[in-house]
């Protein structure tokens, strides 16, 4: 196995900042790469989580004057994962997360942020840190976007570049005049370039220059190229189909092992499932719900946006009484959601229960006391949740969109797939079909050894990121050998 270097740029982490999904995958792929002959190492902005649990850091290379004030470029460790930091102080030490105030308002100088992260992870594509000179540089979602461009317009001998795509919806978008601070020529405000509706689009630059485009599952790859599911580049992902695939993510089966894990009150395997109702009792009690192992409980753990579907689930709310069953809610976002969820608490005491914030401990509790674990999204590129679901035993009831379509068999589609059934699909993205699942799950779960086969079958399925793996140094070893 001839080992291959890889760059990945991304501007969040697991363990070390996390906003969503793109954390997740950034964190885990590199350890599960080792296995596989691939040396990765990822650069990320030095925000104060970052400069404050980053260790053994060894100042590589400083700049009086890096996009306007003095930066460093250091190399260190965290958790098994080899990281580039970018410490530009003027630029990402600040509160906050990564890309919003505290007040949640875009920081006004996100362009510059991420142009400066882009353009020193070309500069280590081109031999910056002679240690590790990368024959493929991995670019993550649009905050490193701009790296496959500037090694286009450097135009010297490259690296090879992969563009993922985490999320569609978020593409980069900033006035024109950027370009005249970001080192890039201006020949790049082009319709073959970073022009994108008379503004630049980092995302834009990304699929436009990346050798190879993935994204998080293949149904997604499919649906982005539709002018709905492209938001905008349906036709350029038409164009370049040839070289845009969809990869599965995983998850950390380490992290999520309902035998180990410490943040349940019952630990169990397939073999002892029915501790699973002293982890419902819990979570019933932490969400003031009613204790009952008669009725199905429904957990979410979600942002909540339109992306994620949950308008609808609050239109279900009335079959979900009729049916008998409960809900649990942890998420946070839009305001409007979360003042509706609320809503539906106070007037639904005992049946509904609603914690507004992020808690990760909260969330495991979640996937091991529900019964059942509802993902309506409108779109959704992989999804993780319903992945942790299955590794819990909490029967998956999801969209059939992107990522969840691929990762979860319906029962009615088992025999027909060969898979054997672990949750419930509909479609189309309505309050209606949603609830006619419901309906469907609730039946399924009063017939003991039907809900437990979906269990079993859930346990059964491989949600780690080993194969996975697999996928992604077989795409950078068929890039390398496709450019020498
Ligand atoms: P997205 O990245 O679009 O938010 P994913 O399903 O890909 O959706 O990933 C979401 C991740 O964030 C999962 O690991 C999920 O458990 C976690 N998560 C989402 N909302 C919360 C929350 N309110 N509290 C704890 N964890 C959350």
């Amino acid at each position: 196995m001839t080992p291959v270097r890889v760059l990945a740029v991304a501007s969040e982490v697991y363990p070390i900042v996390k906003t969503g999904g793109l954390a997740d995958v950034a964190g885990a792929l590199p350890i599960a790469l080792k296995a596989h002959g691939v040396e990765m190492r990822t650069l990320m902005p030095g925000y104060p989580d970052v400069m404050r649990l980053v260790s053994g850091t060894a100042e590589i290379r400083t700049w009086p004057d890096y996009f306007g004030g003095p930066g460093r470029l250091l190399a260190g460790s965290h958790d098994g994962l080899d990281l580039f930091v970018l410490d530009v102080p003027h630029l990402y030490a600040r509160p906050g997360n990564p890309y919003v105030t505290t007040e949640g308002v875009d920081w006004p100088d996100n362009g510059l942020r991420f142009a400066a992260l882009s353009r020193v992870a070309a500069d280590i594509g081109h031999g910056l840190v002679p240690a590790f000179v990368p024959e493929i540089v991995h670019a993550h979602d649009w905050q490193a976007g701009l790296a496959p461009a500037y090694l286009h317009y450097d135009n010297r001998p490259r690296p090879a570049t992969v563009m993922t795509i985490h999320n569609m919806a978020y593409q980069g978008k900033f006035a024109r005049e950027l370009i005249g601070s970001i080192g890039l020529p201006w020949s790049s405000f082009d319709v073959h370039g970073l022009e994108y509706f008379g503004g630049i689009s980092f995302l834009k630059a990304g699929l436009q220059f990346a050798d190879r485009i993935t994204t998080v599952s293949p149904t997604y790859a499919r649906e982005i190229q539709s002018d709905e599911g492209g938001m905008g580049f349906g036709g350029l992902l038409r164009q370049r189909a040839s070289v845009l695939s969809g990869i599965l993510n995983g998850i950390d089966t380490g992290v999520w092992n309902p035998q180990t894990d410490a943040h349940i009150a019952y630990r169990y395997g397939a073999e002892d499932l029915a501790f699973r109702a002293a982890n419902k009792a819990v979570l019933q009690q932490q969400f003031n719900l009613d204790s009952s192992d008669e009725a199905p409980l429904l957990g979410v753990i979600s942002r909540l946006s339109w992306q994620k579907g949950l308008d609808l689930l609050l239109e279900a709310i009335p079959t979900i009484l009729g049916e008998g069953m409960q809900l649990a809610l942890l998420g946070s976002g839009d305001r409007d959601l979360q003042e509706r969820y609320q809503a539906a608490a106070r007037a639904n005491p005992g049946r509904i229960g609603v914690v507004i914030g992020y808690d990760e401990i909260l969330a495991h509790l979640l996937q091991a006391g529900s019964d059942a674990l509802i993902v309506p999204s409108r779109f959704e590129p992989c999804g993780l949740t319903q992945l942790c679901a299955l590794r819990y035993a909490a029967i998956p009831i999801v969209s059939r969109v992107g990522g969840l379509e691929d990762t979860i068999v319906d029962i009615d589609e088992a025999d027909s797939s060969g898979r054997d059934a672990t949750g419930f699909k509909f479609a189309p993205v309505t309050a209606d079909a949603l609830a006619g699942s419901l309906r469907k799950a609730n039946t399924a779960f009063h017939d003991k050894p039907a809900w437990r086969r979906l269990q079993r079958n859930g346990l059964a399925t491989d949600v780690s990121w080993r194969g996975r793996a697999g996928e992604y140094a077989a795409l950078y070893r068929n890039l390398v050998a496709a450019r020498a």
